[in-house]
This record gives C-alpha cells, sequence and structure tokens, in this order.
C-alpha cells in the first residue's frame, strides 16, 4: 500500500488522536496540543485535521466514540473523560491523567428522599447514561437496585416519576439543584485522560507526545522564582526554595546582595511567598514557565 494512500481525506499511515469535535473538553484539548508545539488549524465539520509540524494527524469525534475507536486501532491515541474509558469498557491503555475535564460521577437522590446510605438504595430504580459504571459499582456493594439506561439529560427522570435516583456527572452540581436533587453518593472522580491503544504505549512518535505533555503539565504545576536577597540569608531561602537540582544564585551590581532563581510548585505557592517574605526576600518576581524538561 502506497504510503501516500488516503480514504477521505484520512491518510491511513500517520499516527491518529481521537479529540472530542465539540464539547466541554474540546477547548482545554486543543490549547494543550498547541501547547506542546502541534501547528494545525481546525475548520468546522472537519473529521480529520493534519498536524504540520508533527507526524500526527486529529480524528474530531463524539467523547462517547473516543474509547472504541482507539481500543480498535483506528486511532492510536485519544484524550476523553475517564468516565467514558471505564463506561465503554474499551481495550486501551491510560498513559497519563491530563488534570481537566474534572467531574464526578455520583448517585443523586431528590431532596426529600430518605435515603440515609448506600444500603436504602435495595429496590430502588436509578436512571443512568452509564449502566457499566453503576452495575458495577452496586454488585461490588451488593445492592439490588433497578439500573434504568437512558441517554443524557438524567436529572429530569426523578420529576417524571421515572426513577427514584439518577446517577450521572456532577461538576457544580448545580443541574442537581435546579432539578430539586442532591448528591447522595459519589462513585467516581474522573478528569481528562490521554489513551493509546495496548501495544502503542512505546511507540516513538506516542513517547514524543507523551513527553511533551509531560512538560506543559510539569510546567503549569510549577511557577519561576526570581528574587533579590543579602547573602547572608542566602542559605535561610535556599532551604525554602531547593529547586530543580539548587537554585541559582547571581551576583547584585549592589555589594553584599544576589539575586536567586528557583521554581516553586503551584500547590504551596502562596504559602512559601509569605516565608521567603519573613525570610529577607525582596523585590519578588514569579513567572509562569512554558515547558519543564526535567
Ligand atoms: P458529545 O457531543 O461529544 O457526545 P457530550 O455532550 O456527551 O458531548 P460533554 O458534555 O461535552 O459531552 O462532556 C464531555 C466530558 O467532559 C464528559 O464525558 C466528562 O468527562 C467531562 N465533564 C466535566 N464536567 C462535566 C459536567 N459537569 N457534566 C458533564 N461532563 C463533564
Ligand atoms: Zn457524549
Amino acid at each position: 500500500m502506497s504510503d501516500n494512500f488516503k480514504v477521505k481525506n484520512m491518510d491511513i499511515n500517520k499516527l491518529k488522536i481521537a479529540i472530542q469535535k465539540t464539547g466541554r473538553l474540546t477547548d482545554k484539548t486543543v490549547e494543550l496540543l498547541k501547547k506542546c508545539g502541534l501547528s494545525f488549524e481546525l475548520y468546522k465539520e472537519t473529521l480529520t485535521v493534519n498536524c504540520t509540524n508533527f507526524p500526527l494527524e486529529l480524528l474530531m469525534l463524539r467523547d462517547d466514540d473516543i474509547p472504541n475507536y482507539v481500543g480498535n486501532g483506528i486511532a492510536q491515541l485519544g484524550i476523553c473523560g475517564e468516565n467514558l474509558v471505564l463506561e465503554k469498557e474499551a481495550d486501551v491503555t491510560v498513559l497519563k491523567r491530563l488534570n481537566f475535564g474534572h467531574c464526578s460521577l455520583t448517585i443523586a437522590v431528590p431532596n426529600n428522599s430518605a435515603c440515609k446510605e448506600i444500603s436504602n438504595l435495595n429496590g430502588k430504580k436509578i436512571a443512568t447514561s452509564y449502566p457499566n459504571i453503576l452495575a458495577k459499582f452496586l454488585k461490588k456493594e451488593n445492592i439490588k437496585a433497578e439500573v434504568i439506561k437512558i441517554c443524557g439529560s438524567a436529572e429530569i427522570s426523578p420529576n417524571l416519576g421515572l426513577s427514584d435516583a439518577i446517577f450521572d456527572l456532577v461538576s457544580t452540581g448545580g443541574t442537581l439543584k435546579s432539578n430539586g436533587l442532591k448528591p447522595f453518593y459519589t462513585v467516581l472522580q474522573s478528569e481528562a485522560v490521554l489513551i493509546c491503544l495496548p501495544g502503542k504505549e512505546n511507540d516513538d512518535i506516542i513517547s514524543q507526545l507523551l513527553f511533551r505533555i509531560s512538560s506543559v503539565m510539569k510546567a503549569e504545576q510549577n511557577k519561576y522564582v526570581v528574587l533579590n536577597i543579602e547573602k547572608e540569608n542566602i542559605s535561610k531561602i535556599i532551604e525554602l526554595l531547593p529547586g530543580l537540582k539548587s537554585p541559582t544564585v547571581v551576583p547584585l551590581a549592589e555589594e553584599g546582595w544576589v539575586a536567586l532563581h528557583s521554581v516553586i510548585p503551584e500547590t504551596d505557592f502562596w504559602e512559601k511567598i509569605n516565608k521567603l517574605k519573613d525570610a529577607g526576600a525582596q523585590g519578588i518576581l514569579v513567572i509562569s514557565a512554558e515547558k519543564m524538561i526535567i
């Protein structure tokens, strides 16, 4: 078969990544791939998008289809919610959790429900578009409840008398509230994940992309800090800012002073900044890092 063989504009020899065409994950997914240095242009209604500077093609799909497209090898990579990977029970490898698209799969009940503990779900009807995850959970907890499979808008089913509870994705809880429901039990915390076709984990292009994604994510989790300090206080500051290996120290024009460059994890950023000030740091400059290669 020729290297240039194409089916409906799809180069079947090129590595493909399936991503959500339009939805909650689309913007962040595209942003991540662009931050990885991939160059491509999205056009409405196109199924395939070519990267011009990396051997990869984007397949623009409904999120529900992504796990199976990857599991069947039509795409070798995909980005979708972990919720769908588990629900579709597709044979894929999760390469990386991507720290966006956070939501939970939660059982919710009407505000006036008498349910207090999960055993109270025995004999109840639960509507969901995630029947597989729910059935597994009920089995594990030894609860005999009826799973009513629906496609979307589970939140209206208790009001319509179709079910006693629902099992659905929740992020802020606003939709539950406006339908007179309250969260009852969270079964799964989900986020977007990078998945691949089993056996492709060590593919060269996939490893390169994973390396770029990891570098972008590490940079997002850290801040680059530059500050001035009197030489005599250096050891106190180095204790607070160990840096990647050790901080960079550069002499200032003013005698007795140095500038110190280091990296702080985003998680304890404010706590560290206050401690640095207390230790005598001045002129603290905080810069977002674009990529971190370590
Ligand atoms: P599609 O047209 O691609 O089938 P969809 O309407 O099924 O889209 P979206 O609502 O765009 O899907 O959600 C995509 C993913 O975003 C979910 O599978 C989930 O992983 C994640 N997500 C994050 N927060 C929420 C939320 N509050 N509700 C639903 N999904 C959420
Ligand atoms: Zn969907």
